[in-house]
């Protein structure tokens, strides 16, 4: 026991730097909204609260080269020493989640290739890879599968989020549809005036315009409705009229039966496109705040958070050298207005003493 609380000591040494008893653990699978709740927190807690944005055991190992614990136990051990816990996950629509995990991998992961090329690929022949691996996308809730909550808490449809305390952790459940109402819902219960920046990883430019036209055009198999209606999670975070509304939606956008792959058949292709993967991912300024506190860094935050308040906000990031560069310009035209103060006055001093000669003449 001694010794598993000596690791969850080290992880979390690893993972937090402030000094501070309050932490949040945006804990939620990829591509539910997650990183506009990482940069909206960031911007409004600053270090007041140690945040974390994670998915998955593998992607604590990664961060903390910690292979034996688990994110529920290093929560739980924070949580043992009194400080206030807000773990935080959220809900997405399943199609919606599943397109967009699709094509963020399409390249690394389905078809092996560059953006580049598959930018090129057509809405058919993307479609088609898309529909046989539909049911094995976007799976799962992090608060049924992963939080070893007994009996999750009823999803309040008025109130738009559910918050439920055990053992002295505050799990928060939203929805991504949600989204312009999460700064009231999150303000009301963190007691801190939250803004929200939206915030999401971008998908590579080239990509982005196969990905857009593949929303446009994408016919859902009737078959996949059938099973998105069944769907445990769907039925539990949507109200009947919500559902109603959302399969409707796709009711206008149906088209024939489709046989995916069975789960021998996928388990098989996520062998062979695991063992074929050759290019990484490529990540950079994955969050419009990147998380560094030093003094311009902090300051841009500032400006951003109150920009929020005030409705300016427009796109800004931090990023440490254009923070940095962005001040060194503010000092420098300071600088630029001091001299220009001083070379003023200046003047004005030899205007007193040395007054021209005909305003002397005059005097005399
Ligand atoms: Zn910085």
């Amino acid at each position: 026991m001694e010794s598993k609380n000596k690791i969850l000591k080290e992880a979390h040494d690893k993972l937090f730097k402030h000094s501070t008893n309050n932490y949040i653990f945006i804990y939620t699978p990829p591509k539910v909204g997650s990183t506009t709740l990482m940069t909206s927190f960031r911007i409004s807690m600053g270090k007041s609260y140690n945040i974390l944005h994670i998915h998955d055991e593998v992607m604590m190992a990664v961060l903390t080269n910690i292979h034996n614990v688990t994110i529920m136990e290093l929560i739980q051990f924070i949580a043992n020493q009194n400080k206030k816990v807000f773990v935080i996950d959220v809900y997405r629509t399943p199609i919606e989640r599943k397109m967009s995990e699709f094509f963020e991998k399409i390249g690394v992961l389905h078809f092996n290739n560059t953006y580049e090329n598959v930018a090129k690929f057509s809405v058919k022949k993307t479609t088609e890879r898309f529909n046989y691996v539909f049911p094995y996308l976007g799976q799962g809730d992090h608060y049924f599968d992963k939080y070893l909550i007994d009996e999750p808490c009823a999803f309040d449809f008025d109130k738009k989020y559910t918050v439920q305390e055990i053992n002295n952790v505050k799990f928060i459940k939203l929805r991504l549809c949600d989204s312009s109402e999460w700064a009231s819902i999150l303000s009301k219960i963190m007691y801190t005036k939250v803004v929200i920046i939206v915030d999401y990883q971008t998908i590579d430019k080239k990509i982005g315009d196969l990905y857009n036209q593949f929303k446009k055009e994408y016919k859902i198999p009737s078959n996949f409705l059938s099973l998105i209606s069944e769907c445990k999670y769907f039925n539990f975070y949507y109200s009947a009229s919500e559902r109603h509304k959302y399969l409707k939606s796709w009711e206008s956008k149906i088209s024939g039966e489709f046989t995916h792959y069975t789960p021998a058949e996928y388990a098989f292709y996520m062998k062979i496109s695991l063992e074929n993967q050759y290019y990484d991912m490529i990540q950079s300024n994955h969050y419009i705040d990147n998380g560094c506190f030093c003094k311009c860094c902090i300051k841009k935050r500032r400006d951003i958070y109150f920009k929020a308040l005030n409705g300016t906000y427009a796109n800004e990031k931090i990023i440490h050298e254009e923070s940095v560069n962005e001040h060194n310009a503010q000092i420098s035209k300071k600088n630029e207005d001091m001299v220009h103060v001083i070379n003023a006055i200046n003047k004005k001093h030899k205007t007193a003493h040395n007054p021209p000669q005909k305003m002397k003449m005059m005097a005399n």
